[in-house]
């Protein structure tokens, strides 16, 4: 059963009702592959058209939304209408980026007539929408990572037809914008296959959808064991298909001597306010906070603490998630490596959640590999080490992260050389100042990273270049006139 819930309260909002049947699962993937075809070979302009008309009902609808989503999710009406502006700016964005070309960009090498090897046919390398995408909502982005987020988008800028399960923390919200998602496509004349959407509260629905044989390719945005679940399930299906998940992460954030110097007060601050945005619902936030063991870094922790203490985040997004994060806070309550700094107790059934900050050395939180896990919401430890080196084993320790963050490498030097490796090598994004916490969508971004942040690290789920999940690449040989002049648009 679903139900619309108050996140602020708990209290039900209307009447519940059923999740979608195996039969219903079966009709909207059954309509999405029907649509297939016909939406892979349709021009980028009739593309562009839809994902602008889909920006355009988010906006027209604004104002009733926004509230619904505050009452689900309790994220507040700033944040969500600043979030629904994010999802119209990369709905339209994806609609120049087609319009320019990219999802029909081609590889063209002339034949050469002479022996092999450097006699070769004439090959052409063009991309083919991969199918109907089933796409996974995530709970703490009820308009970005949702319905009408970013995998949607570039799923339908790619060609692909979209089965989209509605995450159960906001579904009212999930409903409402599937609705309007579908008469868009009505009144565009598309299939209604081109825009399915599942809901439900028990993973049954999840996974018959990545089950269903006519689905060619999954897109999740998620929790680690959610995501491994299903990606185990896209792999073990007779024909097994890609699973793009972007998973939680812990985004070690590294303070250096330079930083701390510089404007150690401000940056206290600035890495408070990070945590608790959103109740540190955000799978960017600063979870690892690496710090010199010095007096210098004694006094950054101080302020820190201070300024963190001095933080009330908001309500979680639904009872479910706040059991797991004072789950997981009690679990860090009770590591005795840890030194407690913010720990404040409160009744979980009343009050909207404290920040928990605890410090460690750098020798146990490299051998104790349950710290390194994500705890989801406003949350961090403080881990202390006594050189750039130390500092690059905790990084290391952490493993696949979808944020690095390095405060203080302004000045070029070996350490800082081994720091920026090291960061590269664990993250999909190194940020050199600010924090963590927005991710801009750009042609350059990459939001992803090696395993468990992404199962599929070579991709990112935000930014432009999300699109070339959907498209498959092939390579057509000596192929007819016709062919080579759709310039690499399918047919
Ligand atoms: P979640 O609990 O994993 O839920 C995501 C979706 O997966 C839901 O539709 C859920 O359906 C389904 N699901 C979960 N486990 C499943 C299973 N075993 N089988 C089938 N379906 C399953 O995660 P969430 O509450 O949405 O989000 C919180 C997490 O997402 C955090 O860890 C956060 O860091 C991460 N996140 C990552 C990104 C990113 O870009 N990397 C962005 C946002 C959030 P049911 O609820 O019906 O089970």
């Amino acid at each position: 059963m679903l139900q619309s819930i108050e996140a602020r309260t708990g209290a039900a909002i209307g009447e519940h009702w059923a999740e979608s049947t195996p039969a219903d699962i079966s009709a909207a993937v059954r309509a999405s592959s029907a649509a297939a075809d016909a939406f892979a070979t349709s021009s980028a302009a009739q593309r562009a058209e839809l994902l602008r008309a889909l920006a355009a009902v988010l906006e027209a609808d604004r104002e009733a939304l926004v509230a619904l989503a505050d009452r689900e999710s309790g994220l507040d009406l700033p944040r969500l209408n600043g979030e629904l502006d994010l999802t119209t700016f990369q709905l339209r964005g994806f609609a120049d980026v087609i319009e320019r070309g990219d999802a029909h960009a081609f590889i063209d090498d002339a034949a050469v007539a002479s022996a092999p090897p450097a006699g070769r046919p004439h090959l052409m390398r063009v991309r083919v929408p991969v199918g109907p995408v089933a796409m996974f909502s995530a709970s703490n982005f009820p308009f970005a990572f949702s319905v009408l987020g970013g995998d949607t988008a570039s799923a339908l800028a790619a060609g692909c037809p979209v089965v989209v399960k509605g995450h159960p923390a906001h579904p009212g919200l999930s409903r409402c914008t599937a609705a309007l998602a579908q008469k868009v496509v009505a009144a565009q004349d598309l299939q209604p296959g081109v825009f399915q959407f599942v809901e439900g509260d028990s993973v049954d629905v999840g996974v018959a959808l990545v089950q269903a044989p006519a689905i060619a390719a999954v897109a999740f945005t998620g929790s680690f064991k959610g995501g491994t679940a299903l990606a185990k399930i896209a792999s073990e299906r007779p024909r097994p298909i890609p699973f793009y998940g972007e998973l939680g992460s812990v985004n070690p954030l590294v303070v250096l001597p330079a930083a701390i110097a510089k404007n150690g007060a401000e940056l206290a601050r600035t890495l408070a306010a990070s945590i608790c945005l959103g109740a540190g619902q955000f799978c960017t936030s600063p979870g690892v906070i690496v710090v010199p063991k010095d007096a210098a870094g004694d006094g950054f922790v101080d302020a820190f603490s201070k300024a963190l203490q001095a933080t009330q985040p908001h309500a979680m997004l639904s009872a479910g998630i706040r059991a797991t994060f004072d789950r997981g806070v009690a679990q860090w309550r009770a590591a005795p490596q840890l030194k407690p700094l913010v720990n404040d107790v409160v009744d979980a059934t009343v009050q909207a959640p404290r920040p928990f900050l605890a410090e460690v050395s750098a020798a146990d939180f490299i051998a104790n590999h349950a710290l390194h896990e994500e705890v989801f919401g406003p949350a961090a430890l403080v881990v202390r080490v006594a050189s750039s080196d130390e500092a690059i084993d905790v990084l290391k320790a952490v493993g696949g992260s979808l944020t690095v963050t390095l405060w203080g490498a302004e000045a070029e030097s070996d350490a800082t050389h081994r720091l920026v490796r090291a960061a590269t090598q664990i993250a999909g994004r190194v940020l050199f100042a600010g924090v963590p916490t927005g991710v801009a969508v750009t042609a350059a971004q990459h939001h992803g990273g090696p395993f468990p942040a992404s199962t599929q690290p070579f991709t990112t789920s935000v930014g432009y270049a999300a699109l070339d999940r959907f498209l498959r690449p092939v390579a057509l040989q000596d192929a007819p006139s016709w062919l080579i002049e759709r310039k690499g648009v399918p047919c």
